[in-house]
Formats: C-alpha cells, sequence, structure tokens
C-alpha cells in the first residue's frame, strides 16, 4: 500500500480516536491517526482534552488537593496534628504536567508498539474518503483510506459576555494551570466541571463561588444523591447560588465583576479568576470539506446512526463530536465498535448502561434510570438504600457521608438504576455496571458475597434493602 494509502484514518487522537486506531490495528487493518494538539513543550500531546486539559490532569490536581484539605480536615480526626502546612505550587503543578506527560507519551508508545502512524496536524475530511493534513507552517498533504473516522472531541462553550482571557477569565484548562491560589475564584455552572474543578481550589484555600442558572442542584442525577452532595459541599463551603443568571463580566485591572440575578434580583460579585463551566459543543467546525454528504445538526454534532455511521460509505464519527453523554469511556466504547465493525465483526455499545462519574468528595456515580426517570416512564420500582455512616470501613477513614440506592423494577426485581454518593464511588459503580449489563436483579447482588470490612458492601446492603433485608441497619 502506497505511503498515503490506509485502510483507516482517523482524525482525532482523544481516547475516542486513539482507542480507535489501537483497535482498528489490532484487527490487522493499516491505521493513520491525525492530531493537532500540542502540549506544553510545543510538541505533539496525543490523547486529546482528556489526557491533556480534563480527566486526568484533573484527578491529579483532585487528589494533591484532598491530600492538602485532609491535613486540616481529616487528619485531626486520626489523632494526627500537622501545623502550618506549606503548598509549593511549582511542585503541585508540576506533577500534574509529568502525570499528563507521561500518559500522552504512553500514546505514542502504544501507536508504536500497534504501528499507528501519527500525523501532526489538521485533519479535514475531503469528497471521495481523502483526509487533508494542514501543517502548522502551512504544509499540506492529502491521505486517502477506505474508512475515515472523525472523532475531532469538544470545546468549551464561552459565554458571549465573559469571553476567555485566559488571564481572569478562564476555561477548564486554565484552572488546571493556575500559577498561585486564587483569593476569590468565581464559577459559572454547578456541572461537573464547575464541581471538580471548584472543589480543587477550594480546598487550597480560595473562596468560591459557584453560579448555576437551572433551579434544581445536578438536574441529571438521583435527586436525594443530589441533595446529599449539596450538604456536603455546603460543609466544605463551596457557595453554590442556584437559579443564577449571569448576565455580565467585566474585567477590572485585577479582578473580574460578575453580575448575575435571581428571585432576590440583581447582584454583584467581585472574584479575581472567573472560571466558566457551561458545558462544551462538539467540536466540528472547519473538520468537513466540501459536497463530503456527512450531515450535522443544529448543535454542530455530526449525525451519526447507533453505530456512529454518518450514513455516507466509509465515513463514521465517534466521541464527543456527536449525540450522547460527552464521557471519555463512552467515546473509547464507540470506537472499539466501529474498529470491530469496519474490520467485518459485530461491534456494539450498550447506550443505557454508562456510568456517570463525578470526582468530587464524597464523589457522585450512577449508572441506569433514576426514579424520576422511572416515574416520568410509568415504570414500577422499588428502591433499596443502605448509609455509608454504617459501614465499618467508610467509618474507619472517616469518610462515613454518603449512601448507595438501588432502583429495581418492582415486578421482575431487575436493576434498572444504582445511585451512589460516597468515598471512592467512581470505583463501586462498577459492580452495578456489571450487574445490570448482565440484566441482573438486585437478589443477584444481594446473594454475591462482598468481601469484609469493605465500602462495596454498601452495595450489598443497598440491594438487600430493597426487600427490605438490610442487615445493619432497621428496614
Ligand atoms: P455540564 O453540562 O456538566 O454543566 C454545565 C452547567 O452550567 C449546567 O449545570 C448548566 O445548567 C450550567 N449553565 C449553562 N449556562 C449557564 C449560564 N449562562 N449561567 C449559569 N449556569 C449555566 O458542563 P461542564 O461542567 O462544562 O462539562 C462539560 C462536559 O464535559 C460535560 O458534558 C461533562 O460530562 C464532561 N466532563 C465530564 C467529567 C467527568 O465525567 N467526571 C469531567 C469533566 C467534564
Amino acid at each position: 500500500m502506497a505511503d498515503n494509502k490506509f485502510d483507516v484514518i482517523i482524525i482525532g487522537a482523544g481516547p475516542a480516536g486513539y482507542t480507535c486506531a489501537i483497535r482498528a490495528a489490532q484487527l490487522g487493518l493499516k491505521v493513520a491517526c491525525v492530531d493537532a494538539f500540542k502540549g506544553k513543550d510545543g510538541k505533539q500531546a496525543l490523547g486529546g482534552t482528556c489526557l491533556n486539559v480534563g480527566c486526568i490532569p484533573s484527578k491529579a490536581l483532585l487528589d494533591s488537593s484532598k491530600q492538602f484539605w485532609g491535613l486540616a480536615h481529616n487528619l485531626p480526626a486520626h489523632g494526627i496534628i500537622v501545623e502550618n502546612p506549606k503548598v509549593d505550587m511549582q511542585t503541585f503543578i508540576g506533577r500534574k504536567d509529568k502525570i499528563v506527560k507521561q500518559f500522552t507519551g504512553g500514546v505514542g508508545t502504544l501507536f508504536k508498539s500497534n504501528k499507528v502512524t501519527p500525523f501532526f496536524g489538521t485533519g479535514k475530511l475531503l469528497k471521495g474518503n481523502q483526509v487533508e493534513i494542514a501543517g502548522e507552517d502551512g504544509s499540506k498533504q492529502t491521505l486517502q483510506a477506505a474508512n475515515v473516522i472523525i472523532a475531532t472531541g469538544s470545546v468549551p462553550i464561552e459565554l458571549p459576555f465573559a469571553k476567555f482571557d485566559g488571564k481572569r477569565i478562564i476555561d477548564n484548562a486554565g484552572a488546571l494551570d493556575l500559577a498561585d491560589v486564587p483569593k476569590r475564584l468565581g464559577v459559572i455552572g454547578a456541572g461537573v466541571i464547575g464541581l471538580e474543578l471548584g472543589s480543587v481550589w477550594k480546598r487550597m484555600g480560595a473562596d468560591v463561588t459557584i453560579l448555576e442558572a437551572l433551579p434544581d442542584f445536578l438536574g441529571a442525577a438521583d435527586t436525594e444523591i443530589a441533595k446529599a452532595a449539596a450538604r456536603e459541599f455546603k460543609k466544605q463551603g463551596l457557595e453554590i447560588h442556584l437559579g443564577a443568571k449571569v448576565s455580565n463580566a467585566q474585567v477590572r485591572k485585577n479582578a473580574v465583576e460578575v453580575t448575575y440575578s435571581d428571585k432576590d434580583g440583581e447582584h454583584e460579585i467581585t472574584v479575581d479568576k472567573l472560571l466558566v463551566a457551561v458545558g462544551r459543543r462538539a467540536y466540528t467546525q472547519g473538520v468537513l470539506g466540501n459536497d463530503t454528504g456527512v450531515k450535522t445538526d443544529q448543535r454542530g454534532r455530526i449525525e451519526v446512526d447507533e453505530h456512529c455511521w454518518t450514513g455516507v460509505d466509509g465515513v463514521w464519527a465517534i466521541g464527543d463530536c456527536v449525540r450522547g453523554p460527552m464521557l471519555a469511556h463512552k467515546g473509547e466504547e464507540e470506537g472499539v465498535m466501529v474498529a470491530e465493525l469496519i474490520a467485518g465483526k459485530a461491534g456494539h455499545v450498550n447506550y443505557d448502561v454508562i456510568p456517570w462519574v463525578i470526582y468530587t468528595e464524597p464523589e457522585i456515580a450512577w449508572a441506569g434510570k433514576t426514579e424520576k426517570q422511572c416515574q416520568d416512564e410509568g415504570i414500577p420500582y422499588k428502591t433499596g438504600k443502605f448509609p455509608f455512616a454504617a459501614n465499618g470501613r467508610a467509618v474507619a477513614i472517616n469518610e462515613a457521608a454518603g449512601f448507595v440506592k438501588v432502583v429495581a423494577h418492582a415486578e421482575t426485581d431487575r436493576i434498572l438504576g444504582v445511585h451512589m454518593c460516597g468515598p471512592v464511588v467512581s470505583e463501586l459503580i462498577a459492580e452495578a455496571v456489571v450487574a445490570m449489563e448482565f440484566k441482573g436483579s438486585s437478589e443477584d447482588l444481594a446473594r454475591i458475597v462482598h468481601a469484609h470490612p469493605t465500602l462495596s458492601e454498601v452495595v450489598h446492603e443497598a440491594a438487600l434493602s430493597v426487600d427490605k433485608r438490610a442487615l445493619n441497619k432497621a428496614n
């Protein structure tokens, strides 16, 4: 095959794109992957938003800040007193950068070992399954493939009155790279990014005010879980204003004046940094050449069917640039599915059981339907709940806030949803996902042996509680 001819070309090397590239190469296909992302060193950095300025760096800072917060808020309960702890910001941010470099470099190594050819530049789909790559230096080259997969991801939504300037008004990437702890951090949007990055800087000592336009907190989560989480965040000192519509953000010399209104009228707050985290939009601008036949919807997302096929022969799209939740793991599974379909196998993604995780303290995680969804869809259901406060391991580690709720079908007992708020529930949710994938019942979970003493016993007890036979609390 000529050097510019491939079986598969993937535009975008984020979790969706690079996973797709590796799976396609495993299946014996000749694969190219095009990406324009530059790291701090100015060189190509594979891994997209997730590895460079999203999931991985935020988890690094969430952990560092949790350790710092714990010195004053957790260790004293263990009888350990640390006086006057200090933060070395260079190490704090440097550790995160090192982790990012390790993982973005890791994608390069995986490409090498799987014989995926990376191209550095901006890819554009042309008619006839050609991909034009524009380099920073103005160079252009064209590749050809039987299959092209668009995996261009998403970018932060900008508010017209609060445009990102990278200094005072920042996005997620900016909030992961602050040189100092801001005294006052304003956040627009109490979604996943607002809560996670708001938590990081709160724990490091900033006064954090989060302004959320909607009247309900975490509307997509189970109502009781959202309430329990809100209580904990309040205790931590995160100030969250609901029903707060921001109308203006004025950058002054050393601060930002933010105007918002709620049911009590108009208010103004002054902050040192303003993080705008009001969602992300599909990044598809400039990726489609003329007459490719690929369609986008009103939100700029590439239109695809349930198999991520665009309707144009050999053209697919996966990850944040198509419908569905903007979650790395959803994009990864779509990447695997498409690679397998191209190789003539039976690729499939079960969109009904995609776990959600918010990495706050306590963490929040869920999969499947909420009670509200069951009510709206007229599905008869029953629930079982169990608190971490009644679990020996959770109390021993001094992280006993939150609970697990199992929602099961009232007649068949099939698990419809599992909702969690508590310590390390990002890991505990996996058991629920497995049970739901195997179409398990709450009784299945209830009859499985769970190690003692572990946090997973809370899942076990919540499942027992569906049938009012929890063993370590009154039913
Ligand atoms: P989000 O959709 O999670 O939250 C945005 C919030 O901003 C919403 O609550 C919305 O009501 C609010 N909002 C919108 N416009 C507003 C306005 N003008 N004023 C005040 N509030 C406003 O979006 P995000 O937090 O920016 O995250 C972007 C995407 O990245 C999401 O799809 C998210 O799933 C994904 N992400 C996931 C994780 C994770 O899985 N842990 C982490 C980070 C990001």
